[in-house]
């Protein structure tokens, strides 16, 4: 009988349905994306953002408190890009487990050095990068940090599929690595170029390929330029040239194209993340439109 009954209990266990997806909130698309890379079909992403929007500037609305309420694990880029938002959400959805210093909040900045962090933290005059630099989604290397980073996270709180996460993790680094080497080969022309950017978006990504930034047109991160302002970017220009401006896609083109079609150079809207252009549709073809639309600029064609 006894035997009976711990067979029964071993029937009932074995019929459990399948184990849950762990559900998951990334606030951009590379980090849902990263997500899916090392957690397959043991994960549902969900990313509060699209490559059209603007990551420092969103509405913390109804849709994203629901979706954050019923996540296991949030994924923020940190560095203070989502100050203006994430905090209101993780709040209203009462979703104790994804608070700050809980195992299912994450941020990608723990992982990786950041750039241009100031001496002080200024947030006077609408600075929006007052804790660092935080586009580090835009060094290809920053990427395998981050998704060692998150696969421990994963397995920390999903421990009955610690295998299938390590052994994402595995493949992804093995793809990425390759991946890498081909785009560094690639971008070798683009060693030493001058370059102007609109917002402060890729210091990671220039410093990767060996792109020399000579201006920013925002007098600061997230302040919109001036005419006479963008007027003395122009004579700059015409004493030391660059060779083309740089845009992330979310950003209107009009300070670009102004002080493009005045220094007679090409204004590049780079993807900055996944659906960010057309043919960024995931992390490799991301990186491999950020790379044909730089080398074409550096070609003029
Ligand atoms: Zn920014």
């Amino acid at each position: 009988m006894k035997k009976l009954l711990l067979l029964g209990a071993i029937a009932a266990v074995l019929s459990l349905p399948a184990h849950a997806a762990m559900n998951i909130f990334a606030t951009v698309p590379e980090w849902a994306a990263l997500a899916k890379e090392i957690g397959g079909s043991r994960v549902t992403v969900f990313a509060a953002t699209t490559g059209l929007q603007d990551p420092h500037r969103i509405d913390a609305k109804p849709s994203l408190i629901a979706r954050a309420r019923s996540a296991q694990l949030v994924i923020a880029t940190g560095a203070e890009l989502e100050v203006g938002w994430l905090p209101v959400v993780l709040r209203e959805s009462g979703n104790r487990d994804i608070q700050p210093g809980r195992p299912g909040y994450f941020e990608a900045v723990s992982a990786v050095t950041l750039l241009d962090v100031p001496q002080t933290a200024d947030r006077a005059h609408g600075d929006v990068h007052a804790a660092g630099n935080p586009h580090i989604q835009t060094d290809p290397r920053n990427l395998l940090k981050v998704a060692e980073a998150l696969a421990a996270r994963m397995v920390e709180l999903d421990p009955g599929e610690a295998m299938a996460y390590r052994s994402g993790l595995q493949e992804f680094s093995v793809r990425w690595r390759e991946a890498i080497a081909r785009w560094e080969k690639a971008g070798a022309p683009l060693r030493g170029l001058p370059v102007v950017v609109q917002h402060n978006a890729f210091p990671y990504l220039t410093r990767w390929l060996g792109l020399r930034e000579i201006a920013t047109l925002e007098p600061k991160p997230g302040v919109e330029p001036s005419a006479s302002h963008l007027s003395g970017i122009v004579a700059r220009l015409a004493r030391e040239p660059a060779r083309m401006v740089l845009r992330p896609a979310y950003q209107h083109d009009a300070p670009s194209r102004w002080v493009a079609d005045a220094a007679k150079i090409p204004a590049v809207a780079l993807p900055f993340t996944i659906g960010g252009s057309p043919a960024a549709t995931d992390l490799v073809s991301l990186f491999d439109d950020t790379l044909r639309r730089l080398l074409a600029a550096a070609e003029g064609r």
